[in-house]
C-alpha cells in the first residue's frame, strides 16, 4: 500500500462546531486533542509503506483509533463503528462529519503492519514526546516498576492434551493443504483419536493408560512425519508452521529407545527442555509456563515503569513483554538502557525484590540511578541461625585476597569465577585442619571433613550490598520505599480496566503491542484526569501498617 500523507492539524470547521455544541464538557479524546494536538503524523509511519499499490488509510488516524479502542475497551468492529458515528472521535481524528470511516479489518492489517515494521514502540515514543513538549512529563525524577503475568489467549493444556492437540493441529493443517493425499493413507482409527478436541475429562485417568496413550500418540506423530519426509513431492508440507511445531514438540517430548520405538520422556529426564524452551500449546508456540510463588501460568510477563513524582501526572514511560519464565532481575538493566536512549532515565528507581541484587545496584549506580528496593535476604542456614557465621561475620580483605573468620582464622584460598550469566563469584575456603579443631564448627559448617567455604561478590558489589542492607533496616528507607506500592495500582488498573490479564492475540509481538496500546490508553486517561484537576489516588494502607511507617 502507498502512503499519501494527510495532515490532521486542522479539524474541519463543521466537525468542530457540532462536536463542541454536543459536548459542553469535552470528552477524553476531545480534551487530549485540544491539549496535545493530533499526537501522531502520517510521516511517523512512512517507513511502513511501500511506494506502490492502493492508497492507505491515514496511519496517524489508525494509530489514534487503536488507542481510543483500548481506552474504551472496544472490539475492532466497535471501534470502526465509533469512527463512523461518534462526534468526539471525528473531532479527535479531524474527520468531516460525513466521513464514512473504514472497514474494521483495516485495524487488524494496521496492527500487523506495525509489528512487521517493529514500530510498536513509536506509538509510545510519539506520545511521550508530546507530553514532554507540553511539560506534562519531566525526565530525571522518581520512577517505579513492577511486573504482572499475562495469560495466553490459547487454552491451557496438560501434557497429554498438548501432545494430542499438537498432532490434531498438524492434521488440520494437512487437511487444508493436501486433503486427498491425507485421506489416501491415514488410518481410520485416527479420526476417532484425533478428530475431537482432547479434553482431560475424557482422557484415561490411570497413569498406565495415560502413558500408553502418550506412546501411541508419539508413534502416530512419527508415522505422519515419516510419511511427509519420505514422499518427495509432499516434502514441502514439513515446512508448514503446524508441522514444524509438531516436530519441535516431538523432539522435546519423545525419544527413541534402543529398539527404535518412540517413547514419552520422563519429565525429570535430562533431555526434557527447560520451561523457557518448552512448547505447551500448538496454538501459541511462543507462550511459556512459569511459576511465581503459588501462581502457575502460561503466557507472558509484562513490565510497566511509570513516573511517580507527586507534582506531575504519573506517566507510563516504559513497557516490556517477555516470555513468562524470564525473571524480573534480567529486566532492570534493559529498562535502564531503554530509558537512557529515550532520555527518560529516572534519578531514583523504586522496585521490588525481584529486580534488585548486588550487580543491578552497581550498574544502576554507574548510570546515575539510585535503585531503591529490598535485597533478597541471605537464605543460607548460617544466616537463618543468626549466630554470626554468615558472610557478614567474615572480614574480607579485597586487597590481599584473604578473609578472616569469626574465630580469627585466615582463609587458605580465594578464587574468582566469572559465570556465563555475567556474574563474578569469589569462592573462599578455610583450612580443613582449622575447622576440624574449631569449637564452634557446628555453627559454621556442616562438613565434618572439609573447611568452611564462603561465597562472596567482588568488592564494589559487596560494599554496596552491605550498605544497602544496613540502610534497608531504617524507618527512613521504609518511608521512601513506600511510594513503590503505587505501581501495583497501575498494574491493577491495566488488568481490571483495560483487560491486560489475558492477551487478545497470539504470539509475543502482538501481546507486546497490546501492552503498548494499554500503556498509552492509561496515559491518556491520566492526562485527562490531571487536566481536570483530579488528584492522584493514594495508596491505601491500614492503620496498623501506618504505625510502622510512622515510626
Ligand atoms: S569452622 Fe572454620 S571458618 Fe568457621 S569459625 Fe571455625 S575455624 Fe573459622
Amino acid at each position: 500500500m502507498v502512503l499519501r500523507p494527510h495532515s490532521l492539524m486542522t479539524i474541519p470547521a463543521e466537525t468542530a462546531r457540532v462536536a463542541k455544541a454536543a459536548h459542553r464538557k469535552p470528552s477524553l479524546c476531545m480534551q487530549i486533542r485540544d491539549t496535545l494536538g493530533p499526537v501522531f503524523t502520517d510521516e511517523d509511519f512512512a517507513p511502513l509503506f511501500s511506494h506502490r499499490g492502493q492508497p492507505a488509510t491515514s496511519p496517524a488516524r489508525l494509530a489514534l483509533v487503536l488507542i481510543l479502542q483500548y481506552a474504551e475497551g472496544l472490539t475492532d468492529r466497535q471501534a470502526a463503528e465509533q469512527v463512523r458515528a461518534r462526534l468526539d472521535w471525528k473531532y479527535a481524528l479531524a474527520l468531516e462529519l460525513t466521513d464514512p470511516g473504514f472497514d474494521f479489518s483495516v485495524l487488524s492489517e494496521f496492527r500487523d503492519r506495525l509489528i512487521t515494521g517493529a514500530a510498536e514502540q513509536r506509538l509510545l515514543t510519539a506520545l511521550l514526546t508530546q507530553l514532554r513538549e507540553h511539560n506534562l512529563l519531566t525526565p530525571g525524577g522518581d520512577a517505579r516498576t513492577d511486573s504482572t503475568h499475562i495469560l495466553s489467549a490459547a487454552r491451557t493444556l496438560n501434557r497429554l492434551e498438548n501432545l494430542i492437540e499438537t498432532l490434531r493441529h498438524a492434521l488440520e493443517a494437512l487437511t487444508t493443504a493436501e486433503p486427498d493425499w491425507l485421506r489416501s493413507w491415514v488410518p481410520d482409527e485416527w479420526f476417532d483419536r484425533y478428530g475431537p478436541r482432547p479434553d482431560a475429562y475424557r482422557l484415561p485417568k490411570t497413569e498406565t493408560k495415560r502413558r500408553a496413550l502418550a506412546t501411541q500418540t508419539g508413534a502416530d506423530g512419527q508415522q505422519l512425519w515419516d510419511m511427509i519426509t519420505t514422499t518427495p513431492e509432499k516434502a514441502y508440507l514439513a515446512q508448514l508452521p503446524a508441522l514444524q511445531t509438531l516436530r519441535q514438540v516431538w523432539v522435546q517430548q519423545f525419544y527413541r529407545d534402543r529398539h527404535g520405538k518412540i517413547r514419552p520422556r520422563d519429565p525429570k529426564d535430562q533431555g526434557t527442555p527447560p520451561a523457557t524452551l518448552r512448547l505447551d500449546t500448538p496454538h501459541d508456540p511462543q507462550a511459556r509456563t512459569s511459576v511465581k510463588g503459588d501462581l502457575l501460568w502460561r503466557g507472558y510477563r509484562a513490565h510497566l515503569s511509570e513516573t511517580c513524582d507527586p507534582d506531575t501526572p504519573h506517566v507510563i514511560t516504559h513497557v516490556a513483554t517477555t516470555p513468562a519464565p524470564v525473571p524480573d532481575l534480567g529486566m532492570t538493566t534493559t529498562i535502564h538502557q531503554d530509558l537512557t536512549e529515550a532520555a527518560l532515565l529516572p534519578r531514583t528507581h523504586l522496585l521490588d525484590t525481584g529486580y534488585v541484587d548486588g550487580q543491578t545496584l552497581l550498574t544502576s549506580r554507574r548510570r546515575g540511578v539510585d535503585l531503591v528496593g529490598p535485597l533478597r535476604p541471605d537464605t543460607s542456614w548460617q544466616a537463618q541461625a543468626g549466630k554470626g557465621f554468615d558472610i557478614t561475620g567474615f572480614a574480607l580483605d579485597f586487597d590481599q585476597n584473604t578473609a578472616t573468620c569469626p574465630q580469627g582464622k585466615a582463609s587458605s584460598s580465594w578464587i574468582s569465577h566469572a559465570r556465563p550469566t555475567g556474574y563474578t563469584e569469589i569462592h573462599i575456603r578455610f583450612p580443613a585442619r582449622d575447622c576440624r579443631a574449631c569449637l564452634v564448627r557446628t555453627d559454621c559448617t556442616r562438613s565434618k571433613t572439609r573447611g568452611r567455604q564462603v561465597m562472596a561478590r567482588p568488592r564494589a558489589e559487596h560494599e554496596l550490598v552491605t550498605a544497602a542492607r544496613a540502610e534497608q533496616a531504617t524507618p527512613q528507607w521504609r518511608r521512601r520505599y513506600h511510594a513503590r506500592a503505587g505501581v501495583e495500582g497501575t498494574i491493577s488498573q491495566a488488568v481490571r480496566a483495560f483487560g491486560l490479564r489475558r492477551t487478545r492475540y497470539i504470539g509475543l509481538a502482538k501481546t507486546h503491542l497490546q501492552l503498548v496500546l494499554t500503556a498509552i490508553a492509561i496515559n491518556l486517561v491520566r492526562i485527562d484526569a490531571w487536566l481536570r484537576e483530579v488528584p492522584h489516588g493514594k495508596t491505601r494502607i491500614t492503620r496498623f501498617q501506618a504505625l510502622r511507617t510512622a515510626a
